[in-house]
């Protein structure tokens, strides 16, 4: 089948390279001058494969007041006049409940445990250099109740096959020894996975584009797709502002912008950005580097070590959809880098980026076939996509097979 993939974020590029393994004529277009240089360029660069809790849940909703109305927050709302946004926060709520909960975990469980699978598969079989580590991650919690309620997701997860561990302070301290150097903060202990990983996903996009040419496919950059061509009630190309491009198939993975594209083939998404940010600082020469990517819980900011870098992302700003990145949330970054790893990074000059999650109000992914058209959905990852760019790309090209 010749198989046109809209959008090469890590979605779009993993469910191009999945499609021409399996022998598809692939074509995968994209707005960018490169692969991943949008929602998939600086991420937290986590590998989560058992940390997957939907953000809708009544932990969340319990926290919402404080969230929302407490100075300096992670997380913030920024309405907006506009019905669908509204529309998502009422389907959110409704996707608070404990049941929703346990079944978005279990579904995201699922799709990440196929996407590791998925990941070991593809690194057996090409030659990537993309920053992948299985160094573990340690979840540091801010309070007791904090630690309770983590300690009750990982009993939710244990009966899905994860293998957690929840720590004592001394316990998380002798996992990750760089934490040492930052005495006297405020955590109550921890939940330790072993078999967690970390990637640089812009390096994973390219990889990704190269095998892909590899194997016979095509990727052509600067090409924006503005609306699809119907016949005999199928979509027989898709329109961009370079010209028409045929296929049998077409896949939507454009993330955030997703919206406006779908709703040109009258298809409408329940997809609202989450925006985020990250900075990336180099480790002072003569330190040991961190070995484990750590979230602290309490500031909502999650470290990895990446190479001779360590990448910081955090916060949450339900429906702000600018890319700029303001001033007071680098210096909350950086500041947390100060004081969790003191001394370890050289903190003058950060890279800092923002990125806007793709989220739907359940956290799961759309990734699927629309109705019985030869338009194909994967989109919707939120704070997940890396994580589950394999898993979701297999899914969706094993639905292409029938
Ligand atoms: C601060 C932050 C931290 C995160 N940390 C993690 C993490 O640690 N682990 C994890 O798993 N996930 C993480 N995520 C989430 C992850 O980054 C996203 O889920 C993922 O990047 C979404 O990928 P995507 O391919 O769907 O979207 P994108 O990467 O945005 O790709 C979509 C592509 O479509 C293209 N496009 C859009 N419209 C058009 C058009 N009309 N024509 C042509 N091209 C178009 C764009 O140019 C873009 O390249 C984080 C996100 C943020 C913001």
């Amino acid at each position: 089948m010749k198989v046109c993939v809209i959008g090469a974020g890590v979605i779009g590029c993993a469910t191009a390279y999945e499609l021409a393994r399996q022998g598809h004529d692939v074509h995968l277009l994209d707005a960018a001058q490169a692969p991943g240089l949008v929602t998939s360029y600086a991420n937290g660069a986590q590998l989560s494969y058992s940390y997957v809790e939907p953000f809708a849940s009544p932990a969340t909703l319990r926290a919402l007041p404080q969230l929302l109305l407490s100075r300096g927050s992670a997380v913030r709302l920024h309405p907006r006049w506009d019905w669908r946004q509204w529309a998502w926060g009422l389907q959110f709520l409704r996707a608070c409940s404990a049941r929703q909960s346990v079944r978005g975990t279990a579904q995201l469980l699922q799709l990440a445990q196929a996407s590791r699978a998925a990941l070991a598969q593809w690194m057996a079989e090409e030659d990537w250099s993309f920053g992948f580590e299985e160094n573990g991650k340690l979840v540091l919690c801010p309070t007791p109740q904090a630690l309770r309620q983590q300690q009750r997701q990982v009993a939710v997860q244990a009966a899905m096959g994860c293998r957690q561990e929840v720590l004592s302070v001394r316990e998380c301290l002798d996992r990750e020894p760089a934490l040492q150097a930052a005495p006297g903060l405020p955590w109550a202990g921890g939940v330790w996975t072993r078999d967690e990983c970390i990637a640089d996903p812009h390096h994973l996009c390219r990889s990704l584009v190269g095998s892909l040419r590899q194997r016979g496919g095509t990727a052509s950059f600067g090409v924006v797709a503005r609306s699809f061509v119907r016949h005999a009630g199928r979509v027989s190309a898709v329109a961009t502002d370079q010209g028409g491009i045929t296929a049998d198939a077409f896949v939507l993975a454009t993330g955030p912008a997703a919206g406006p594209l779908a709703a040109r083939l009258g298809i409408h998404l329940p997809i609202q950005p989450i925006k985020g940010y990250s900075i990336t600082v180099p480790f002072r020469g003569g330190v040991a580097r961190p070995r484990a990517s750590v979230t602290d819980l309490g500031r909502k900011t999650v470290f990895a070590p990446l190479g001779t870098h360590l990448r910081v992302a955090a916060m949450a700003e339900v429906g702000a959809t600018g890319l700029d990145v303001p001033a007071d949330r680098v210096r909350t970054m950086v500041d947390a880098v100060a004081q969790t790893y003191p001394g370890l990074c050289d903190l003058d000059a950060p890279a800092v980026w923002a990125g806007l999650r793709p989220a739907t109000p359940t956290s799961v992914p759309i990734v699927g076939r629309w109705r019985d058209s030869n338009v194909y959905l994967n989109v919707g990852h939120g704070a997940l996509g890396l994580t589950l760019a394999a898993g979701s790309a297999v899914a969706l090209a094993g639905q292409m097979q029938g």
